[in-house]
C-alpha cells in the first residue's frame, strides 16, 4: 500500500478541476500494477467525483443544478454555530463526497474515454487542497 499527494489551488464557489493526470502520475511513481487507487480530500468542503471534463458541464450544468438544490444564498444553521458562512459548501461536500475509489489495472485507473476524475470546490475562499491517492494492490 502506497500514500501519495499532491497539492491543488482551488477558486471559491463550484471551482472544479481536472485531476485526471495528477491521479495517474501518483499511481504511475508508485508500484503498484494492478490493485484500487482511492482519492480523497481532507476536508469538509470539497469534493470527488467523475464527469465528462467539458465546458457545458463543467462551467454551467454542474453548477446550476447543485445551485438549485443547494444554493449558496441561504441561511444555513451552521452559520450560527461558528459565524462562518460555508453552510452550502458543506451540504455539496456531504451530497458529492470526498474520495471516490477506482480499479488500477497495468498501472492505471480505468476510466472510460469521456471520464475525467474531478475535484470540486465548494468553500467561499481559495483554498489550498492536498489531494490523497491510496494506492492498493500489486
Ligand atoms: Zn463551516
Amino acid at each position: 500500500i502506497e500514500i501519495k499527494t499532491f497539492s491543488i489551488s482551488t477558486k471559491p464557489y463550484c471551482d472544479i478541476i481536472d485531476i485526471t493526470d495528477q491521479v495517474q502520475e501518483m499511481i504511475k511513481e508508485s508500484d503498484i500494477e494492478n490493485g484500487i487507487v482511492n482519492i480523497h480530500v481532507a476536508g469538509s468542503t470539497g469534493g470527488i467525483s467523475t464527469t465528462e471534463y467539458e465546458p457545458g458541464l463543467v462551467k454551467t450544468d454542474i453548477e446550476n443544478f447543485l445551485e438549485k438544490i443547494i444554493p449558496y444564498d441561504k441561511d444555513y444553521a451552521h452559520h450560527n454555530t461558528w459565524g462562518d458562512h460555508n453552510g452550502a459548501g458543506h451540504l455539496r461536500s456531504f451530497l458529492i463526497g470526498s474520495s471516490e475509489t477506482f480499479p488500477v489495472q497495468n498501472g492505471k485507473a480505468i476510466l472510460g474515454t469521456w471520464q475525467q476524475i474531478i475535484y470540486l470546490e465548494f468553500d467561499e475562499k481559495r483554498r489550498n487542497r492536498t489531494i490523497y491517492c491510496t494506492i492498493m494492490g500489486e
